[in-house]
């Protein structure tokens, strides 16, 4: 009797759903929260596919694979909605000019140059990705 139970779900889950080859199923729990209207179209699919696309810096054509988008939104919790956007030189280059910009950041914070110490400093001040100047609310 289980045995019948679990070929007829198995075979329900076959006609629902054909994964391409190569597809990595998306196990949705371990996604980051996020709040939105609309599903992102990899849990719509219920599967990772590797995605092609273009370095925004060199321009190559670079395949973003279904097993590194698993890591990616379930290991990594990143953002739902970000995808793959440099090549792998491309964001080495990237974390590199970050955490540069990222040290300077920590010395401006040691060593404020109004003297108020790092209490003065408002907790808005997260590096933003591309923002490497720490602005201070007034
Ligand atoms: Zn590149």
């Amino acid at each position: 009797m289980m045995a019948t139970q679990q070929r007829k779900r198995h075979q329900l889950r076959q006609s629902m759903c054909p994964t391409p080859a190569g597809a990595v199923p998306v196990n949705s729990k371990a996604l980051a929260p996020y709040n939105s209207y609309s599903w992102p179209e990899f849990v719509t699919l219920g599967y990772y596919v590797d995605k092609p696309f273009t370095c925004r810096d060199c321009g190559s054509e670079q395949v973003w694979r279904a097993s590194q988008q698993k890591w990616w939104y379930e290991v990594a919790k990143g953002f739902v909605y970000s995808t793959a956007v440099l090549c792998r030189a491309c964001r080495r280059k990237e974390q590199k000019r970050k955490a540069e910009a990222r040290k300077i950041h920590m010395e401006g914070l040691a060593n404020p140059p109004d003297g108020r110490g790092s209490q003065a400093h408002p907790d808005v001040c997260e590096l933003k990705a591309d923002d490497a100047t720490c602005r201070r609310r007034a």
